[in-house]
């Protein structure tokens, strides 16, 4: 069994307070980690603000290429701690594994980066021979909140672009699954990171994170995890920079002309991977009617095949959601989905925290799968007529993180591509793709607009100076 204290100032603390993790699988104690108390949180926001981080380019970019390297070599014990506290299959917590050292190389490439800009000032007949130049330096401190889905994956993301702009961070990661996040912090100190640039914490929910959120010595709040808490720290937070990564409706609208059998391994890939429970994962497949009867049929022939249960088993394509609670809920709202009229092609069955993945036809955007974030596997199908009918069903839910399109029609693609209201389109993808240093980010309730992926989020983490110089040679 694992076992964390909190880290703070480049050591493991241990107050005697535990907070226990279960497999969502087995329901036994896989690790534990201790819990802090907002007297001590009080003391590490002090000394963690205190704290200024001077490396060089080169140091930092060190420190993120060493941890890059270990990981390549512990992906199989990496992905058996993730395995153990959500229950995800090893092909997928492999696959985070190996998502993390990128975002830790990305990270480790831009830190190396200048990052100023100079602007000419003899430009305009106001001009002056000067020239004005930018700089960025750190915002010291960030408070860092991540949700269970990828735990170590959304953690990488916030932490190496921290380091890669010489911040400081208090990181509270999910209380469902935060033993990968104290074996990533551990592992960063080992590899030379300094003490009290980041420190990691789990103490009361409520407490904890709202001292993270409102205490006034916090430049940033960096979160990832539902709309309903980001709008939350979005009212509590007060006057400082804030990034809210929040949930999704994710619309994968299949055209007329698309290929069947290559969007069914598309729509199977882009939907029940990780257990379904990703932000970008395609929550509502919207199918012209002219092909909609063949696509339904062959996507629960090949759906109803995948292999679930298990995670600790090789083979396995599928694993558990977060828990048994969750199964219940996304159980309720299928045979709730059902009653409104949708058509069961496979699936709805459960064991515990383990659901069968599901696929419903004949649904519409109000039935309960589809009128909230259901994050978990089942998948609606709503038939469509036109694609103004299409994009306007896509539109309709309060989120705006991404999207997909399967059709090889240019004027179609670019109608989906300028009338989706999300933060990414894909075309002839699911809309979950990506590459860990791209801008990713959504709007509406999935988010304010700002973005994360390493690029983006060490713009975040900054501040830009600018200052100029005279320049008077022509
Ligand atoms: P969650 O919102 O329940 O929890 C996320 C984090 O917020 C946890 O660490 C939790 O302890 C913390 N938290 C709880 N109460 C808080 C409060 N009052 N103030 C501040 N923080 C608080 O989310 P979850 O269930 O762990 O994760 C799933 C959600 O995350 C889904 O909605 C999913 O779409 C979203 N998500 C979004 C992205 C993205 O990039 N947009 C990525 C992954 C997950």
């Amino acid at each position: 069994m694992l076992e964390f204290g909190s880290i703070i100032n480049g050591k493991q603390e241990f107050s005697g307070e535990w907070h226990s993790i279960h497999s969502p699988y087995t329901g036994k104690v896989v690790g534990r980690v201790s819990m802090i108390s907002p007297k001590e949180l009080e003391k590490v926001i002090q000394q963690t603000h205190a704290t200024k981080i001077h490396l060089t380019r080169y140091e930092r970019s060190n420190i993120l290429n060493k941890m890059a390297a270990v990981i390549d070599t512990k992906t199989d014990e990496i992905a058996k701690i993730i395995t153990d506290e959500t229950g995800l299959c090893l092909k997928d917590t492999k696959y985070e594994a190996s998502r993390v050292s990128d975002v830790l190389r990305f990270s480790a490439a831009k830190a190396l980066d200048d990052d100023s800009e100079v602007f000419p000032c003899d430009i305009t007949k106001n001009g002056r021979p000067r020239r004005i130049y930018t700089t960025r330096y750190p915002l010291n401190l960030i408070s860092a909140i991540t949700p269970f889905n990828h735990p170590m994956n959304q953690v990488a993301h916030k932490i190496a672009p921290a380091i890669a702009t010489n911040n400081t961070v208090i990181l509270k990661p999910s209380e469902k699954a935060p033993l990968c996040a104290y074996y990533f912090a551990q592992l960063a100190l080992d590899c030379g990171l300094p003490p009290n640039m980041l420190n990691v914490v789990n103490g009361p929910i409520k407490e904890t994170c709202d001292m993270l959120v409102t205490h006034p010595l916090v430049s940033m709040v960096s979160f990832t995890g539902s709309s309903a808490v980001g709008k939350h720290i979005a009212q509590t937070a007060g006057y400082k920079k804030l990034v809210l990564e929040l949930g999704g409706s994710s619309a994968f609208l299949v055209l007329h002309d698309a290929d069947i059998d290559e969007v069914v391994d598309i729509t199977i890939a882009g939907t029940f991977k990780n257990s379904a429970q990703r932000c970008t994962a395609i929550r509502r497949i919207l199918v012209d009617e002219e092909i909609a009867d063949e696509y339904a049929e062959k996507l629960a022939e090949k759906v109803s095949k995948i292999k679930y249960g298990n995670p600790y088993d090789e083979h396995t394509e599928m694993g558990t959601v977060i828990n048994e609670a969750s199964a219940i809920e996304i159980e309720k709202r299928i045979n709730e989905t059902i009653a409104a009229g949708a058509k069961l092609l496979c699936g709805n069955k459960r064991e515990g925290a383990l659901l069968a993945p599901t696929v419903l036809d004949f649904a519409k955007n109000d039935f309960p799968v589809c009128a909230k974030e259901t994050f978990g596997p089942v998948v609606p199908i709503i038939r469509f007529k036109t694609l103004t009918e299409a994009i306007q069903i896509a539109n309709d839910t309060p989120y705006g993180l991404s999207g997909g399109v399967m059709s090889n029609d240019w004027q179609s693609i670019q109608r989906v591509i300028t009338e989706l209201e999300t933060g990414t389109v894909n075309v002839n993808e699911a809309p979950s793709y990506r590459l860990e240093w791209t801008p990713f980010g959504g709007v509406k309730d999935s988010g304010l607009g700002y973005k994360e992926g390493v690029i983006e989020t060490m713009k975040a983490f900054t501040h830009v100076k600018t200052y100029s110089l005279p320049w008077d040679v022509a």
